[in-house]
């Protein structure tokens, strides 16, 4: 018998992927793995277009076409006040899940610490644990999902070699601000553990917040190897365009990953990008108030009909507790929804490895105003069952 990676071969097809199959199956509606079913700003996707018909579509640079390089650079100088270099400080990804692979790849060492807080994003501990590093799991619990410093404090220790934060919190849709992410800058003050912060949403937040990056707060941004994706940012999530910024020398060692995994990105789609990245504020502002709406309609959808949604600060998900409905298996839930009521959703306790959080479903609410006013129609007579 031929014997495989043991990490990968023992792994389940992710959930994202596998609700999208039963919902295409099933002809069940899609509030399951996180993409919007607006076609997205068609001037960025127009840019593509003519770059695929009449620019080079050769080998861009490795690390990424210096306009689409030059393109963030400024953009985070716009939206976050900082300074990168763009030559030595930014690296252009195929996506941000490339991104974070690249990373710890590059970082982790065998026996290296990663500190991950749960809920976490389902590729971040397989990739942690076949870079050889060894998970230190921090678990947040809903309503708020606190970061909690004394259990964050108690995880690192002088083998932590990185601490994986994402922000905003892909699926809790907690929204961490300065003040937090000071309280963790001290929680980290004296160790050496670098922090990747997977930052994907930072462009979907709502109630008049605005993203801080880790990149703006001190005694974190030495420290910061901070994931940003095209795809969450104009809603064309299977461009696969991402962006790492880093601190030259971590940047090097992670730009050596990414030149055996992807080596670089298809050139019409980062022109595309660096188009993008530079339009004014008033188009992210619109974008941010239309998936708010949304929110707002999904969320008073579930509550007319005795369902409980928890908060949602940022991204494209709104989460209902079940708790209340007596459910204590999110995935059962979830199977039954799709399959009996037609509304796919995703399970939070997938999100988890362990100590789960197995009483709440994730909803993208990214979708259109009839869509999830049908969605909510059948939850709800679904749930009335309960
Ligand atoms: N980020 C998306 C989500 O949370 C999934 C992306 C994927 O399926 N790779 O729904």
């Amino acid at each position: 018998m031929t014997s495989f990676n043991a990490v990968f071969s023992s792994l389940p097809v992710t959930v994202f992927d596998t609700m999208s199959q039963l919902a295409r199956d099933t002809g069940a509606i899609n509030l399951g793995q996180g993409f919007p079913d607006d076609p997205g700003p068609e001037d960025v996707r127009r840019r593509a277009a003519e770059a695929v018909l009449h620019e080079s579509n050769q080998y861009p640079p490795m690390a990424g076409a210096a306009a689409l390089r030059a393109a963030v650079a400024e953009h985070y100088r716009r939206f976050q006040a900082v300074t990168l270099d763009p030559e030595r400080e930014v690296l252009i990804t195929s996506g941000a899940t490339e991104a974070i692979a690249c990373a710890l790849l590059a970082l982790l060492e065998p026996g290296d610490e990663a500190v991950l807080l749960q809920p976490l994003y389902d590729a971040y501990l397989p990739l942690v644990l076949r870079a050889g590093g060894r998970p230190r799991l921090v678990s947040l619990t809903p309503p708020d999902w606190r970061l909690d410093e004394a259990a964050i404090r108690a995880a690192v220790g002088p083998r932590t070699k990185l601490v994986l934060l994402n922000n905003p919190l892909n699926p809790a849709g907690a929204v961490y601000g300065r003040a937090e992410l000071e309280g963790l800058a001290r929680t980290l003050a004296g160790s050496d553990a670098l922090l990747v912060a997977d930052e994907v949403w930072e462009h979907v937040v709502f109630d008049g917040r605005r993203h801080v990056s880790v990149m703006s707060v001190p005694g974190l941004a030495e420290r910061a190897v901070k994931i940003g994706s095209a795809g969450k940012i104009f809603g064309l999530t299977g461009w696969k365009v991402g962006f790492v910024c880093a601190p030259a020398a971590t940047l090097r060692v992670i730009a050596k990953a990414h030149q055996f995994l992807t080596f670089t990105t298809p050139p019409n789609l980062q022109a595309a990008v660096a188009y993008g990245l530079g339009k004014d504020a008033l188009w992210f502002d619109l974008m941010r108030a239309g998936l708010q709406a949304k929110r707002d309609r999904l969320a008073a959808g579930f509550a007319e009909a005795g369902l409980t949604p928890l908060p949602s600060a940022g991204t494209y998900f709104l989460n209902v507790d079940l708790a209340p409905l007596g459910v204590t298996d999110d995935a059962a839930f979830c199977d039954r929804l799709v399959r009996e009521a037609g509304v796919a959703a995703i399970p939070v306790s997938s999100f988890y490895a362990e100590s789960k959080v197995t009483t709440a479903a994730r909803f993208c609410f990214a979708k259109d105003d009839a869509t999830l006013d049908r969605a909510a129609e059948r939850v709800a007579a679904f749930t009335r069952r309960f």
